[in-house]
């Protein structure tokens, strides 16, 4: 059998030239190749797979479901497990956010999100309400509407004569801050910067404010102060502004709570968009959940002018059904608390050994670190140094699957999600731990970066 690297050109393309092994089986928090390598899942692809791979619970129900009907259009038939799935989701929800529109991904879970917020505004004489704004950096999808609200240059960029590119504010990254506030005061300030830019843009103009509770791949596990959500959630209701908390990330467990906003239960949302963890890679699934408050207008003064073929889809909802069972069976949320605790423990411990990874963040089991030039200044490390490819390839060459993402702007460097599937037992931290140690050993070696024995 040819191996990856002989394969013949591919008719298939993604992002670049680059090729990987061919994929055979997956099970658990291991991905098999064809030559029969097992890869520790260390990032649940990109923070997808959160009950692991190939549970047979899951594959039992989309069986079932796959012999009686893959597919009826939502215009034709309505279906049953896109109904459980919805009061199913409802039921993870605070008061009042009860209503789902299913959609196939994050990205369009994020589109479903602002045209809801927009035909709100319209359904209650609002019309002047269009901006919705984002944050630096921030990732919420590829397709235009959710790339308009995505604050990363190198996404954006080649695309913006056509994007009507939507305000942005800088994350709350205090980690970097030098001064002498404290936490608390700091996500206070980070979030009145909300505030003032809508004040500059001119409050009747602003329709919605679109956040990660804890921040995804675009920073790096980032949690703000427990001041911060609480204050964007008063600035929203003082100018009548909507609060859509993108959960696609952090959704379905990952953080140690159901929702990332879970974390800080007096700043609620209006709009919610669900996607990775939902139906956890077991079909292409995701959600957004909406205040009946929103949604009753908009049905009563014409109907949500939206919607995607596969919506509701119901292998794909029979899919999510069966996930959020295994959630609930395995009780994955706490154990993405508790080992999510040790895991962060671990990494932190590579601090002593690694000068220049300058911070491990995040909560529960969505967790990253960052390198450094300089832990003091927090310098990033040279670009040319790649170390995001670099240090990717030496875990891939162990083995090990992490996902990394260098945030151009000078904001955020070289970061690495550590984000394993929930089910990730202590044997298991050991050994991604071991191979994430070669990995940085020889990265460190290879770049000239000194290391501690
Ligand atoms: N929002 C967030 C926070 C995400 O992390 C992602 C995917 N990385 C998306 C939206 C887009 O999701 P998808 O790739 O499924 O379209």
């Amino acid at each position: 059998m040819k191996t990856h690297s002989e394969r013949p050109e591919s008719n298939l393309f993604y992002q670049s030239r680059q090729r990987r092994p061919m994929l055979d089986r997956a099970e658990g928090i291991y991905l098999y190749d064809r030559d029969g390598n097992a890869y520790l899942d260390g990032s649940s692809g990109a923070m997808v797979s959160n009950i692991g791979h190939s549970n047979p619970n899951v594959l039992a129900a989309m069986k079932r479901q796959m012999d009686k009907a893959t597919f009826g259009y939502r215009l034709h038939f309505e279906n049953e497990p896109a109904e459980l799935l919805a009061t199913k989701t409802a039921s993870y929800m605070p008061d009042g956010m009860d209503r789902v529109f299913f959609v196939s991904g994050g990205s369009e879970a994020v589109e479903s999100c602002i045209k809801l917020a927009r035909q709100y505004a319209l359904a209650t004489g609002q019309e002047k309400r269009w901006k919705v704004i984002s944050r630096t950096p921030s990732y919420h999808g590829a397709t235009m509407g959710a790339l308009a609200l995505t604050g990363m240059n190198s996404m954006t960029d080649p695309f913006e004569p056509m994007l009507r590119m939507m305000p942005k504010i800088p994350a709350p990254t205090c980690y970097l801050d030098r001064d002498n506030l404290t936490l608390e005061q700091r996500g206070t300030r980070y979030a009145d910067i909300l505030e003032d830019r809508i004040e500059q843009e001119g409050p009747e103009s602003v329709l919605a404010f679109i956040v990660e509770p804890i921040g995804g791949a675009s920073t790096g596990a980032l949690v703000p102060p427990d001041t911060y959500l609480p204050r964007i959630r008063e600035i929203c209701d003082k100018y009548g502004i909507l609060l859509i908390y993108d959960e696609v990330m952090t959704g379905a467990g990952r953080t140690g709570k159901f929702l990332g906003g879970d974390h800080w239960p007096t700043a609620r949302p209006d709009i919610m968009a669900l996607s990775k963890g939902f139906a956890a890679g077991y079909a292409p699934l995701g959600a957004m959940v909406a205040h009946r408050r929103l949604v009753e207008p908009v049905l009563d003064s014409g109907g949500f002018v939206h919607g995607y073929t596969y919506a509701g889809n119901p292998l794909a909802c029979a899919a999510g059904l069966a996930v959020l069972a295994e959630v609930e069976r395995q009780d994955l949320v706490s154990r993405a608390e508790v080992m999510g605790a040790k895991l962060k423990a671990e990494l932190t411990g590579l601090m002593d050994r690694y000068p220049f990874i300058g911070d491990v963040r995040g909560r529960g089991m969505l967790l990253a670190f960052e390198l450094v030039a300089d832990r003091e200044t927090m310098e990033p490390l040279p670009k040319e140094m790649n170390a995001f490819t670099e240090l990717v390839e030496e875990a891939y060459r162990r083995k090990l699957i992490i996902y990394a993402r260098r945030t151009r702007g000078g904001v955020i460097g070289d970061h690495f999600l550590v984000c394993p599937p929930l089910i990730i037992d202590q044997d298991q931290v050991g050994e991604l731990m071991e191979k994430l140690t070669g990995a940085l050993d020889a990265f460190a070696d290879k770049a000239g970066l000194e290391r501690n024995p």
